[in-house]
């Protein structure tokens, strides 16, 4: 020890009091008049007396019970002779202490234990005495809590050793070298040994090798940073959920690693068969949109970082309507699971196959060859898809249109990818269906404007921004309007008036034209209703029928019943139909249009001579009128050609007892050749414009019109009639 190190006289004695302060027992020095000069800590906690309330006070005084017994004797011989002592109430000789609470209550000492020492002090004649007090009560009642602790603690450890026995889990405790210090029977079981030779062995020397690997990764991450570890492991074909929990030393540091292996094995059969509800299709099986969507994502992810191509075909069944409307629905969904069939064995065990919903399907080529390679697989895959679908009696056939699009080179996201798989079948669809087609940027704005406008039609049906307009044929002989012709109009909020050509094709392409149509004829019978009230002679009008339309299955009900809500005959209207919708299916246009004819609907075959311009075909269909189309009068100054043509299609016309009409006319020369013709009635700008309901009707009270269903009443009240009329003037 060095000079620093040497304690001082006051050091020590400054150390001395605190110890003497901090003793568990009373210490009361008095000196030979029996005045206190020391009272420790336990005296002022034990008797509610300060320090500086007893200094100097004499002992006597400040217990008075130990007046005139034992105790005053014993201080007395210590002070006085020199003799220790001790007094204990058990042994009859201490007298109970009038100790008390803080809060001023009094808890009398009654089982003190007092011993005297005599001290010597430094000058002659200072001697003291030291009185210890030692509470026998409390160290008893220490002594007997510590038992019944000691009596609960081991109540409590042998209920948690039951639990830990009993629990189902895994429960084990490794120590800070990973050897199992403690183990349930549940692990015993798991582990496959006898406890006695499991505890002291690794834990990881039990597990394979696998397994072994992540317990040691999970151990290390504990380890360093004293944080609980939970993660998923398998064993055989079991699940399992560990955790991992350190187990502090009392002082923080991880003595102990308590390792829990809890059997997950249902919770993941259970989980796995959510999942699988939730990413795939009811019907067939295959994954549905949203998981696909994931999986692209994935695969997009994957195949950016390895420089690799990504194909995504968008598959949608041509007809597919036709099937569910014509054989059912059991059978359309029957299709569909063979189509979803076809297309899994199709592809490669790398590629996805989805279903969209409804008739569409999507197959991520993950990785994707050469276009080439895409091409002769799609090419295999349509030929697949290629089916008769139905008994051989009312087979439809269905085939697809796929559509192609690459990552990267069309898109960097699933979004995007599958937008232009998207667009590219939009365009094999309308290059005429059974194809594939791979995307290009050309086709976005072209498809972007077809789907703006296919929403815009359905929301102008309801929005009620469609609108008839009527243009008059006149009757070249009698000058008088003999019916009008109904033109859709469409007032677009935006783009102001549009005109059919910019949207009926689109409209026929989709099927949407069903529901224009629908809503044309409704508004002309609403119209004719009007005018038969108004007590007008109704104007006979004529709608342009789409071959959709005409095909749809009940349009003879649909049309008839229109007519019949309205109460207006069907002799007011005449129907327009292309030649090449007739020819499209004419053994079922010849039904359909016999069955109208029959109920008194007269019939014209518009644009006539833009088709086949088979009269022979023709002559076999109910056929009332031919329309020259607005071509050949439109270069009739110019080229002698087409009054050739003219002049062949109103012989022909005629001679088939047709009436014939022609429209475009624009000027005097163009009636004047036309009547030449013998052409019976004429449509056209030089007459009059189409125009709304009202302006017609204006135009009809300047003009005046003899009006019936189709031709010029003046000569005769029928049809037939008015024909031989026609046919006389021109022989
Ligand atoms: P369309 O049935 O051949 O109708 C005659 C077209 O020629 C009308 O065009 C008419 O405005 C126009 N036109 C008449 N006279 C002249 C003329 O002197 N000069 C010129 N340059 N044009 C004349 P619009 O109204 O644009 O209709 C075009 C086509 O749209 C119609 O040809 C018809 O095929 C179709 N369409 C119109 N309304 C409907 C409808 O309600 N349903 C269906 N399915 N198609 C309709
Ligand atoms: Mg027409
Ligand atoms: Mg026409």
């Amino acid at each position: 020890m060095t000079e620093d190190e040497t304690y001082s006289a006051s050091e020590i004695d400054s150390l001395l009091h605190q110890g003497v302060d901090k003793a568990d027992i009373g210490y009361i020095i008095i000196d030979k008049a029996g005045r206190v000069l020391v009272w420790n800590k336990w005296m002022e906690q034990a008797s509610g007396k300060r320090k500086d309330q007893v200094l100097n006070f004499p002992i006597a005084e400040i217990f008075p019970e130990i007046r005139d017994n034992r105790l005053e004797e014993a201080i007395a011989n210590a002070l006085e002779r020199g003799m220790a002592g001790l007094l204990s109430a058990k042994l009859h000789r201490a007298p109970p202490l009038s100790l008390q609470r803080v809060d001023g209550s009094a808890a009398p000492l009654t089982n003190p234990v007092i011993i005297l020492r005599p001290l010597v002090g430094v000058e002659p004649g200072h001697h003291g005495c030291l009185i210890q007090i030692i509470d026998e009560t409390t160290s008893a009642t220490r002594e007997k809590t510590l038992r019944a602790q000691a009596i609960t603690l081991r109540a409590q450890e042998e209920q948690l050793r039951t639990l830990f026995e009993a629990i189902n889990d895994t429960v084990l405790l490794i120590d800070e070298n990973g050897r199992i210090v403690a183990l349930n029977d549940t692990a015993c079981i798991r582990l496959g040994g006898k406890k006695a030779t499991m505890l002291g062995r690794p834990l990881l020397e039990l597990l394979p090798n696998s397994n072994a690997l992540t317990y040691r990764r999970h151990l290390d991450a504990l380890t360093a940073s004293g944080t609980p570890q939970r993660f998923e492991d398998t064993l055989g074909d079991d699940t399992y959920l560990i955790s991992m929990y350190p187990v502090p030393n009392g002082k923080g540091a991880i003595q102990r690693i308590a390792v829990l292996a809890s059997d997950i094995t249902e919770r993941k059969v259970f989980e796995k068969r959510i999942f699988h509800l939730a990413h795939h299709d009811t019907l067939t099986g295959l994954p549905n949109r949203a998981y696909l969507l994931d999986r692209v994502e994935h695969a997009i992810a994957v195949a950016g970082r390895m420089n690799r191509r990504l194909g995504l075909a968008f598959l949608d069944l041509d007809h597919f309507k036709a099937v569910n409307d014509t054989l059912g629905h059991d059978s359309g969904d029957a299709l569909l699971k063979t189509v979803a069939g076809k297309l899994t064995s199709a592809v490669r065990a790398s590629d996805t196959v989805a279903r969209m919903g409804g008739d569409e399907f999507v197959i991520l080529l993950e990785p994707a060859g050469h276009n080439d390679d895409i091409a002769r697989m799609m090419g295999r895959i349509l030929k697949a898809l290629d089916l008769q679908w139905g008994a051989d009696n009312e087979a439809i056939r269905v085939t697809t249109s796929v559509g192609i699009a690459i990552f990267p080179d069309n898109g960097n996201d699933a979004r995007l990818l599958m937008k232009a798989a998207d667009t590219a079948m939009y365009a094999a669809k309308s290059e005429g269906r059974n194809r594939f087609q791979f995307f290009s940027e050309e086709m976005t704005t072209q498809t972007l404007l077809r789907l703006h406008l296919e929403r815009d039609i359905r929301d102008a049906i309801h929005k009620g921004e469609f609108e008839l307009y009527y243009q008059p044929k006149i009757c070249f002989e009698s000058n008088t309007t003999c019916g009008a012709e109904a033109l859709i109009r469409w007032q677009h909020p935006e783009r102001g008036q549009v005109a059919p050509s910019e949207f009926i094709p689109l409209a026929e392409e989709t099927g949407i034209i069903v529901e224009i149509g629908a809503w044309v004829i409704e508004a002309v019978c609403k119209q004719i209703a009007e005018w038969i009230k108004a007590g007008r002679t109704p104007v006979s009008v004529a709608i342009n029928i789409s071959p959709k339309q005409l095909f749809s299955g009940n349009f003879v009900t649909l049309f008839t019943d229109c007519f019949e809500k309205y109460q207006v005959p069907l002799k007011f209207v005449q129907i327009e139909i292309t030649e090449s919708t007739v020819m499209a299916d004419s053994t079922k246009a010849a039904l359909i249009l016999s069955r109208l004819r029959e109920l008194g609907v007269s019939i014209a075959i518009d644009d006539f001579g833009t088709g086949y311009s088979s009269l022979s075909h023709l002559s076999r269909l109910p056929i009332d009128v031919i329309k020259i189309d607005r071509s050949f009068v439109a270069g009739l100054a110019d080229r002698s050609e087409n009054l050739e043509i003219i002049n062949a299609v109103v012989s022909l016309g005629r001679s088939l007892k047709m009436i014939v009409i022609a429209e475009g006319i624009e000027t005097d020369n163009d009636v004047g050749v036309l009547t030449d013709a013998c052409c019976h009635l004429g449509q056209g700008y030089l007459f009059a414009k189409p125009m709304p309901a009202s302006d017609l009707e204006h135009w009809l009270d300047i003009r005046g019109h003899l009006g019936d269903c189709w031709g010029c009443t003046r000569h005769s009240s029928s049809n037939r009639d008015s024909q031989n009329h026609m046919l006389k003037l021109c022989q």
